[in-house]
């Protein structure tokens, strides 16, 4: 496994690889591994020639008074892991290279990155959306993985890598949780007992909104009056958001109808820990 910090030095490996038609399977992430990583850079593995894992907490997604500078990093362990998953090379490039001085220009997809995250999060997906056209055109893969876990970011991925006839295949993977159902996040390892206690009330909202809509109920309002009377069981839980919505538009749904495909969404503050979870529930 070779790990490399330089982006020219990236971007001539990658064309090194191209020229023998190898394909090169890419898992951006900002570290601090978990088992959800995992699935995708396994993924990677078995179905690329080639895996690069990048490991880069992008100043630029981050709000003014968000954890950049406590984001989790531990690259010694991140690096163990991928070794332990046979990944050919972990990109973990300088702020410098990436940002330098004098440093202008931002890629913006805009109406699905208005809502949901979007909202409570100005410029995060721009953020997201500049550094992953970025990491695309210093890694080139083939194919890229993402999770489900971050719903709005794959979809927001997608739509930039259609507008933009951008050479890859994205790929969304199913979210990856703890044995109690909490979904694996890096921001985990802020949770002290007591909020992890409570942490698993989102994945528990989520599974009652499933339920009443297998028993037959379809106003949503209704759905999401019901998960918010679940999370207030935690004295530590502050709803940022709970939506239900088109699941490939985004698009707010009032009313469940037949053979349409919702994805339920929340984020969910656990005392200052920001969480964020949601499914994909399919209406019959
Ligand atoms: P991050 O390091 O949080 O930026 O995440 C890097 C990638 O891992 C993103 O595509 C995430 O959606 C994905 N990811 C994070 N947590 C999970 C999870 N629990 N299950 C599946 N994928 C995940």
């Amino acid at each position: 496994m070779k790990i490399i910090h330089n982006v020219i030095q990236m971007q001539a490996i990658a064309d090194q690889l191209k020229k023998k038609s190898k394909t090169i399977g890419f898992v951006p992430t900002m570290g601090y591994l978990h088992n959800g990583h995992l699935s995708l850079i396994a993924r990677s593995v078995k179905e690329c020639d080639i895996t690069v894992v990048s490991i880069y907490v992008n100043p630029l997604q981050f709000g003014p008074k968000e954890d950049f500078k406590k984001y989790p990093r531990d690259i010694k362990t991140d690096l163990k892991l991928c070794r332990q998953q046979n990944v050919d090379y972990v990109f973990i490039p300088k702020d410098e290279q990436i940002y330098p001085v004098g440093y202008m220009t931002e890629v913006r997809v805009k109406g699905i990155t208005e809502s949901l995250c979007g909202k409570s999060r100005p410029g995060h997906f721009s953020g997201v959306t500049t550094i992953v056209n970025k990491l695309f055109n210093i890694v080139k893969p083939g194919i890229a993985y993402f999770g489900q876990k971050d719903a709005q970011q794959s979809l927001v991925i997608k739509k930039m890598v259609k507008d933009l006839h951008m050479p890859l295949k994205i790929k969304v993977l199913p979210i990856i949780r703890e044995l109690d159902g909490l979904a694996m996040s890096s921001r985990n390892a802020y949770l002290d007992a007591k909020y992890r206690r409570d942490a698993i009330l989102l994945y528990l909202s989520l599974k009652k909104a499933k339920h009443l809509i297998a028993k037959k109920l379809r106003k949503t309002a209704k759905i999401i009056s019901q998960m918010k009377r679940l999370l207030s069981q935690s004295e530590f839980a502050t709803i940022d958001y709970i939506v239900i919505v088109d699941a490939d538009s985004l698009n707010e749904v009032k009313q469940l109808k037949a053979k349409t495909k919702v994805l339920i969404a929340l984020a969910v503050y656990i005392g200052k820990v920001r969480l964020i979870d949601n499914i994909i529930v399919k209406v019959d």
